[in-house]
């Protein structure tokens, strides 16, 4: 049976030495690092997200602002609030809980955000940086920079020599990670809904990373023996066995199958999941370390 990849326990870890760190920051006279989280309207599962960004923040030392807005807020007034974040030197990093609103250019806002405080990594300039292995001083997205912690774990820094396929292209997931896995060195294959014969592809990975938003769709015997597998989708499904109405979170892989062939493997939950909240935290404190003039801290 295969390794079980502890991402809650590694999270703990990184979210450890982001406080250590914080308290070594303040302890040299800088600022905390600063991250300010908003939000606009009331859909519940972003406010779960949120409420947790923040919690952890403050954990960490962090000065901590939350921004609530109401779902009818204006662009413009969004733009304002973005503007003034950017403006204000005790604030490192700023997340906008997506989705937004319809009436709202998401695209407009992520652009609008400083690329030095832009802990998600959306913002272009961020995607560019990582694209051409300028890492240094990168923002990567938090669940591939968090899958890529766990593959370290497993495989070590260097993936020399090891072939990696990804599936899904999503600029979130898909296509950060296969950049991350480049960088690393691996021979990387990125997947899609287009792809042929989907199963012998993942039976040619070392390192195989699922992330479509698919239950279970990865089969036990599409797993090479040994291979590393990365389950990043979180997918909600009836559980009738747990009583009516009742439901349970499965990832992209088919786990119980997969966990025989494979060599380590993350479980959903548990996984690659509670690796996002930590990495956010982990930029958000590379991004207070860059703005001091200090080399930001590796993990
Ligand atoms: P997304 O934007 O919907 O992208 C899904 C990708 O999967 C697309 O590239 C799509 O291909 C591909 N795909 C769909 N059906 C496929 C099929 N039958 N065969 C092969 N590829 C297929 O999703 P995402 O935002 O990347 O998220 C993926 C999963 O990760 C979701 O379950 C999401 O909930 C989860 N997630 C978890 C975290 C976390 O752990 N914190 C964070 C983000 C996302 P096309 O491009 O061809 O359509």
């Amino acid at each position: 049976m295969a390794e079980v990849i502890d991402g809650k326990s590694v999270a703990e870890d990184v979210v450890r030495t982001v406080k250590t760190l914080t308290a070594e920051l303040v302890a040299k006279g800088k600022a905390k690092p600063g991250l300010a989280v908003v939000i606009v309207g009331e859909d519940p599962a972003s406010q779960v997200y949120v409420a947790s960004k923040s919690r952890t923040a403050k954990e960490c030392g962090f000065h901590s602002v939350q921004h609530t807005l109401p779902a009818e807020t204006s662009e413009p007034a969004l733009l304002k609030i973005i503007g003034d974040l950017n403006a204000d030197p005790a604030i490192n990093g700023i997340l906008v809980q997506l989705p937004l609103p319809a009436h709202i250019d998401a695209g407009k806002i992520i652009q609008t955000i400083a690329p030095e405080k832009d802990v998600d990594g959306f913002h272009f300039i961020n995607v560019g940086k990582l694209g051409t292995g300028e890492l240094e001083t990168a923002f990567v997205p938090c669940t591939p920079a968090g899958s890529m912690l766990l593959i370290e774990r497993v495989r070590g820094k260097d993936l020399s020599g090891l072939n990696a396929v990804v599936v899904g292209r999503s600029n979130i997931v898909g296509k950060p990670m296969a950049n991350l896995l480049l960088a690393a060195n691996c021979t990387v294959t990125i997947a899609h809904s287009r792809t042929r014969d989907l199963p012998a592809l993942a039976r040619t990975a070392d390192i195989l990373v699922a992330a479509v938003g698919r239950p279970e769709m990865i089969r036990g015997d599409w797993v090479k023996p040994g291979a590393t597998v990365i389950d990043v989708g979180i997918n909600r499904i009836p559980a009738p066995e747990k009583g009516e109405g009742k439901s349970r979170l499965v990832g992209d892989v088919a786990y119980a199958e997969a966990a025989k062939a494979a060599g380590a493997i993350t479980p959903v939950p548990g996984g690659v999941g509670p690796m996002t909240i930590a990495m956010l935290m982990a930029n958000t404190l590379a991004s207070a370390y860059l703005a001091a003039g200090l080399k930001r801290p590796s993990f």
